[in-house]
């Protein structure tokens, strides 16, 4: 897996070197994206490319991420997709590691010129903030916390499919939590406001990061407490309880909602 620490070394050819245009994941048509780019590979076959933005360390070796430019790709050598097209695909480490490489050069982008002065900013303390070089103000990458709940019934758990997204799955609820709330008052709120019903004895179990673009999703446990089923059609197009033989299409075991889903039967 990636080892989040701070690269104090000077960049070198054999470094790792994430590619995005813009949003997408560019890897080679030659290999699987898990053998990553190695820097002289990437200078071969885009030119000179800046040192890049730090990630921390791929089985010792110090891992960079750049943007190049769409222009530059060539349709016979490289392929460039959303970092979904590998959740499932790769082993959860790789996808780990693209994630972090997406969210770290997304905030990069976005923080070229400092919010408060407008002036430009600079990477400082390894390359964990971009201060600015007029006010000093610093700025460190954004999570998004959110929650996301099995809500549990005696034997039955709490699907629901969102409103506007074919997704094609039943899930477990989720939303962002607000300034000022604890996670676990964002899990009675947000089930509250969704279908309706009350919780409670909210307990965590795991957590996962999530790069689209930039949350982290803490999974939890409810239980059911009161209340009949009344959806937000606004965010919920269906929801209802489920026992484990009756199961809809769920989301898959990689993904948190499919962990506590499968979490949620194992010991009923
Ligand atoms: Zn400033």
């Amino acid at each position: 897996m990636l080892e989040i620490k701070t690269v104090d070394e000077t960049p070198s050819d054999e470094d790792y070197v994430f590619i995005f245009v813009k949003e997408n994941a560019v890897v080679s048509l030659r290999r699987p994206p898990d053998q990553f780019w190695l820097r002289r590979e990437v200078e071969h076959a885009f030119g000179k490319i800046g040192v890049g933005a730090p990630l921390g360390y791929w089985a010792g070796t110090p891992s960079y991420v750049v943007e190049v430019d769409s222009q530059d790709l060539d349709a016979m050598e490289h392929l460039s997709g959303s970092l979904y097209s590998l959740f499932g695909r790769v082993p959860d480490a790789v996808f780990a590691a693209y994630g972090r490489a997406l969210q770290m050069l997304s905030w990069e982008r976005d923080h070229k010129f400092c919010g408060r002065c407008s002036a430009i900013t600079a990477p400082t303390d390894g390359g964990k903030a971009l201060a600015c070089t007029a006010c000093g103000h610093s700025a460190y990458p954004r999570l998004n916390p959110c929650v996301i709940v099995a809500v549990g019934k005696g034997d039955q758990l709490l699907l629901a499919t969102a409103a506007g997204r074919a997704t094609g799955f039943h899930s477990t609820l989720a939303g962002f939590i607000e300034p000022g709330e604890s996670a676990e008052q964002a899990v009675i709120r947000e089930v509250q406001e969704e279908v309706g019903i009350s919780v409670t004895n909210v307990r965590y179990v795991t957590s996962q990061p999530w790069p689209f673009p930039s949350q982290l999703m803490l999974g939890f446990f409810a239980d059911y407490a009161e209340g009949d089923i009344v959806i937000d059609p606004l965010e919920i197009a269906h929801a209802d309880w489920y026992s484990r033989n009756d199961l809809p299409t769920i989301p898959p075991p990689q993904s948190i909602a499919g962990q506590l889903i499968q979490r949620f039967f194992d010991v009923r």
